[in-house]
């Protein structure tokens, strides 16, 4: 990984790109450049474990499964007993139940009944599912056909003692917690949380439980920060909102970077707002100020204030949202020390409604991703796509993803769509 003081200085050298016309692909790429992932690590119990990133290998200490255990119901032999052309009957010598198994060992002549997961008995082979037995009193009448070795589970076939069992990086899931139990393991070691400081600019907004005056509004923008930074599992530090005075943005900037690894802020980059925080942002750090080749979210500054890593968010809401999900996301799952970090999952589906869309930019329109009646997923807009509708995101399930040289869309074209309900 870059070294914070390095990488710094070399983002400023990253400048083999047009950043007045920036595409989606390479901010990404300059941003995945400079993400040194967090090396802090605590001890959790397992339970405690869920959404949290493992700094070390899980390695398993026994064999999964411990013992050769049967796959059916049925009955455990010797495959030398059956016979290639006829039935053969066996004695029943007992039962090897799932947590009772047959002590002793299978003789010549024997069968012992067993049920899924029971312990094979020592010298059996072979299980004989019970639909293609014949039982009668103590004995089992067993016809031709049957492999050696068949319905057998093996000691180990799913994960051996010694071997990595979830690897170094990964985001813990519910299966993941699961299967560290199985194991027997009380304890893991994941990554300290990665702490993001964020606040919204300008001079418009007040707080919910402020009465505006006409030409205030709201700040909704930290909310969805706030809830956006809380799905991905981020310890978050809400640092209110910031007036455009660069007394007051220099102190919450300064303030930001040393309480955090990263800092996220909304507005205050567009033209016209950006020249002063521009020289003032350059002053306590190294960042650059992209227009990215998108629809919504032009304005994006990336960098480093102080070593933190920093977002500037343009202020519109719905392209702090489209923002945040096409570059923030990705880039705070591996400063968390996930790897590898997927993108968020693309497929194509009809589209039904008419699209507007310039070639030019990548335009990331709202979709809503339903069935139709005969349960073929299809994606419709969500009415007006204006970057300031933040209703328009929150009826949405995905991005319908137009790439720049995309034209108008009739309806029943195939699009791209992203999905986003659950993800973030
Ligand atoms: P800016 O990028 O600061 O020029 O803001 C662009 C637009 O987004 C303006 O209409 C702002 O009023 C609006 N805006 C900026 N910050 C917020 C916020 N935190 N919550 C809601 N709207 C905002
Ligand atoms: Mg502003």
């Amino acid at each position: 990984m870059n070294d914070p003081q390095t990488s710094a200085g070399a983002l400023s050298c990253a400048d083999d790109y047009d950043p007045n016309s920036m595409p989606v692909d390479k901010a990404r790429e300059v941003i995945a450049r400079f993400l040194s992932p967090v090396t802090a690590h605590e001890r959790l119990h397992v339970r405690a474990s869920l959404g949290r990133v493992l700094a070390a290998d899980v390695i398993s200490p026994l064999d999964v499964p411990a013992h050769d255990n049967s796959a059916m119901d049925g009955y455990a032999v010797r495959h030398a007993d059956l016979k290639a052309d006829g039935d053969a009957t066996l004695k029943v010598a007992g039962s090897a139940f799932a947590g009772a198994p047959y002590e002793g060992r299978l003789e010549g002549g024997q069968a012992v009944r067993i049920m899924t997961g029971g312990v094979v008995p020592e010298g059996a082979d072979t299980i004989v599912m019970q639909e293609h037995v014949k039982v009668n009193g103590d004995r089992v009448t067993i016809g031709p056909g049957h492999r050696k070795n068949q319905n057998l589970r093996r000691a180990g076939e799913d994960l051996r003692a010694g071997g990595v069992a979830v690897a170094r990086g990964r985001r813990l899931r519910p299966a993941d917690v699961g299967l560290i139990a199985s194991l027997g393991i009380p304890e893991v070691t994941v990554y300290r949380k990665l702490r993001v400081a964020f606040f919204s600019t300008g001079d418009e907004l007040v707080s919910i439980g402020t009465q505006p005056k006409t030409g205030q509004i709201y700040d909704s923008n930290r909310y969805t920060i706030h809830a956006m930074l809380e799905r991905l599992g981020c310890e978050v530090l809400d640092m209110g909102v910031v007036r455009d005075d660069p007394a007051l943005l220099e102190r919450a900037f300064t303030d930001a970077a040393q309480a955090a690894d990263v800092v996220v802020t909304s507005g205050g980059v567009s033209v016209g707002e950006a020249d002063f925080v521009k020289v003032l942002l350059n002053k306590l750090g190294e960042v650059v100020f992209w227009k990215i080749a998108m629809k919504p979210g032009r304005p994006l500054a990336y960098g480093r204030i102080h070593g933190a890593h920093f977002f500037g968010l343009p202020g519109n809401p719905v392209s702090v949202m489209v923002t945040f999900y096409q570059f923030v996301r990705d880039a705070l799952l591996a400063l968390s020390g996930q790897s590898p970090v997927e993108a968020l999952p693309t497929f194509k589906v009809p589209c039904t409604s008419s699209l507007k869309k310039a070639p030019g930019r990548t335009e990331f329109q709202r979709g809503i991703l339903s069935r139709d009646a005969a349960g073929a997923w299809t994606v419709r807009v969500t009415g007006e796509q204006g970057s300031g509708i933040l209703r328009s995101m929150s009826e949405a399930n995905c991005f319908i993803i137009l790439p720049t040289d995309q034209g108008n869309v009739a309806p029943g074209t195939l699009v791209e769509v992203q999905v986003m309900e659950g993800v973030v």
